[in-house]
């Protein structure tokens, strides 16, 4: 494995780097758009980054992307993960894009794939529903076809974007198939067709998730992406995408070192907070493992770029790291912070600007694309081979779970 960058490389995260460095003010850098004036300043920047190429760096340049390998693909994420950059339209960018890639028509690539990549419009991900969470092979809405159109019937929530949606990306029950993963279609819908509504619905964190309902919504064949029934393994195909993100180590990087030097510049009982032994070794915890998550990622995209065929080790091994970090960091910030580490962003005795207690808040339900749980079942049954829990087992824990719910 080659650890090093070539020249033209390095050039290419300069480049990058120049770019953000002029755009991006350093008091917004990282900052979640939770205003409107900050929503219109990531959808400028993001039109900004469509028009270089930069948002889809890795698709076809036809498609409005630059063309690039996969380890420059992991370089231009590693920069906007430094740079704290969550795009409004990073649904369309990871999921949507990737799934037409893969599975689209000419005519839907045609249509989608430049809006995507130039940053025009914004996707968001309509999967998860009530009763169908980890197990999403349960959803529920259904699509049936009547004439020439199909009808949406449903439900989806945790839907997350704070943003006004252009299309959604839905995947719904089209049969009545043993076993249930088998009979789901996925649709582009326009968000504001007919009986589709929508509900807000505020997470910890202070960012916006929202329930979706369709109400006899229609739509035509030309909506349906890939197989009709096959919805279910065109979405684990693109979920890969979304788990071999090399930025999320970088963020994490970046964060960890303005803890260093936030320590290295306040003293609690008159000693430099870097010089108590708790405190650097809560930090050596953290750099270690942001830098087993950095190799890991870099592992998968190194792969990605070698043509080698990709499995959950790559995918779920990157996305365990970083889910065990997410838990775990926050706590481990706030007890260097010791009472200030409570207060939120705008508070008046604030340090680092409440990053740290809103990290820590966001960072309790960090479990878009499966829980940590959900990603450990994989990597146990997929990498370890370990058998899972036999049917009839996994039925009496469960009827034990809900009886001792009842009597709570
Ligand atoms: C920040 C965030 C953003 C999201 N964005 C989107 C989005 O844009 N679009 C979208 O469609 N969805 C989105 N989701 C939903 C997300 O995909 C689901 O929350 C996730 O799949 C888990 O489902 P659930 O919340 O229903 O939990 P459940 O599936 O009900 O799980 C509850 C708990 O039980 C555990 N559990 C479940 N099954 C098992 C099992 N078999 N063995 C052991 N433990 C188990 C889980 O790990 C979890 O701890 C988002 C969620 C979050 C938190």
């Amino acid at each position: 494995m080659e650890f090093g960058f070539t020249e033209e490389q390095e050039k290419l995260r300069k480049e990058l780097h120049d770019f953000y460095a002029t755009e991006l003010p350093e008091d917004v850098s990282g900052v979640p758009a939770l205003s409107r004036e900050l929503q219109d300043f990531w959808m400028d920047l993001q039109r900004k980054a469509g028009k270089k190429g930069y948002l889809a760096p890795g698709w076809p340049k036809e498609w409005g992307g630059l063309g690039l390998g996969h380890i420059e693909v992991g370089i231009a994420n590693e920069v906007e993960g430094y740079w704290g950059i969550a795009w409004p339209d990073g649904i369309g960018l990871h999921i949507v894009g990737p799934g037409l890639h893969l599975f689209g028509t000419e005519e839907q690539k045609k249509r989608f794939l430049p809006e995507i990549s130039s940053g025009e419009k914004i996707w968001y991900e309509c999967f998860t529903e009530p009763e169908a969470g980890t197990d999403e092979a349960n959803q529920q809405t259904r699509a049936v076809k009547k004439g020439d159109k199909w009808v949406i019937n449903g439900q989806k929530i945790y839907i997350t974007g704070g943003y006004k949606p252009d299309w959604l990306y839905v995947e719904a029950r089209t049969a009545d198939t043993i076993p249930k993963h088998r009979g789901l279609t996925l649709f582009c819908v326009k968000a504001d067709t007919p009986g589709v509504t929508v509900t807000a619905l505020p997470c910890m964190g202070g960012y916006r998730a929202n329930i979706f309902y369709f109400d006899n919504v229609e739509v035509g064949d030309d909506a349906i992406v890939g197989q009709i029934n096959q919805g279910f393994y065109h979405v684990m195909a693109t979920f890969e995408f979304e788990r071999s993100n090399t930025g999320i180590a970088a963020r994490a990087k970046r964060e960890l070192q303005e803890l260093i030097d936030f320590c290295r510049n306040t003293k609690r009982n008159g000693k430099p907070l870097i010089k108590d032994p708790m405190v650097r070794r809560a930090l050596a915890k953290m750099a270690i493992d942001i830098e087993v998550l950095r190799l890991a990622a870099w592992r998968t995209a190194w792969r990605f770029g070698e043509r080698k065929r990709l499995g959950p080790l790559d995918f779920d091994l990157t996305g365990f790291f970083s889910r065990l970090n997410a838990y775990t960091h926050p706590n481990l910030k706030m007890d260097i912070l010791g009472a200030y580490g409570q207060l939120p962003m705008g508070s008046k005795y604030a340090k680092l600007d409440g990053a740290i207690e809103r990290g820590w808040q966001v960072t309790r339900s960090y479990h878009y694309a499966g829980t940590m749980e959900a990603i450990k079942i994989v990597l146990a049954g997929r990498v370890l081979g370990l058998p899972r829990i036999p049917a009839k087992l996994h039925t009496t824990i469960m009827q034990a779970l809900q009886e001792k719910e009842k009597q709570a």
